[in-house]
């Protein structure tokens, strides 16, 4: 799977992508379809303020579509413009793979934080973007009257999604539930330093994803405590923290178990 730059000869491919979802069209466009003109002009209004864009191979098939702007005139982000995979190759992980390959390009052009737009009617669109670890950061009215949620990720800082729970970083599991994870920190900055995470992408403590509701909590609250109990039971006394805000280094939800002196590294 590659992101291949998008060039004219290209167009008909795009067209049959970007046509083959009426409920996306309508619901960002108001119109189901788009002739090749209209598609031709959309991709040369993105040139004109910087846009790259992008097709999505797969083998020799065209299966999605990414536009991207590293500086967003209207707030200086760097901004994931589009997204679209084609209809029928849509639930088969390309949208995850795009963003794989998308993420390794910012983070090897050194972008720490980027954003997106999503329609607040989009209800499939919102449940993709926050299961990629997007945070909603504000709604703004666009320039054709729609409500879009602001979204936003940091792609240099989330250690957990990007080292930890995808296994690129092997960890000493301490204990384990359906939802949450607790290991011996990688870096302790304690003598005893457990990190405790929820295993799906939740910003902090008081982030507002969907998925970090009151059964998360209290799942995660579960294995802080027992984890604590250990701690005590064994060195006689613990600290349980959490960080928020310029606080929080790595911008996912971790609680740290600690006890005894504090070590060299962090
Ligand atoms: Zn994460």
């Amino acid at each position: 799977m590659k992101l291949v730059t998008s060039t004219p000869e290209l167009l008909d491919k795009e067209v049959i992508i970007l046509n083959s979802d009426p409920f996306f069209n309508r619901i960002s466009k108001d119109k189901d379809v788009f002739t090749e003109e209209e598609i031709r002009k959309e991709i040369q209004s993105g040139q004109n303020i910087g846009a790259e864009r992008f097709l999505l191979q797969d083998g020799d098939q065209y299966v999605g579509v990414l536009e991207f702007l590293m500086n967003n005139p209207n707030d200086g982000y760097p901004w994931l413009g589009l997204l679209q995979i084609r209809k029928d190759a849509q639930g088969q992980g390309f949208g995850r793979s795009a963003m794989e390959l998308f993420y390794g390009m910012m983070k090897e052009r050194g972008v720490k934080t980027f954003r997106l737009g999503v329609i607040a009617e989009n209800d499939p669109g919102h449940r993709f973007w926050k299961g990629q670890g997007m945070v909603p950061v504000k709604s703004v009215i666009n320039q054709d009257g729609k409500e879009i949620v602001v979204y936003e990720k940091d792609v240099s800082q989330d250690f957990y999604c990007d080292e930890v729970l995808n296994g690129k970083t092997p960890v000493r599991k301490v204990m384990e539930t359906e939802r949450v994870l607790a290991y011996h920190h990688t870096r302790p900055s304690y003598e005893h330093h457990i990190v405790v995470i929820p295993k799906i992408h939740v910003g902090s403590l008081i982030s507002e994803e969907e998925s970090n509701d009151d059964g998360l909590l209290l799942e995660l609250m579960a294995v802080v405590k027992k984890v604590a109990a250990d701690m005590t039971l064994s060195t006689g006394a613990a600290k349980v923290i959490t960080n928020l805000g310029a606080y929080q280094d790595s911008k996912h939800f971790h609680w740290h178990v600690v006890s005894g002196q504090r070590t060299g590294s962090k």
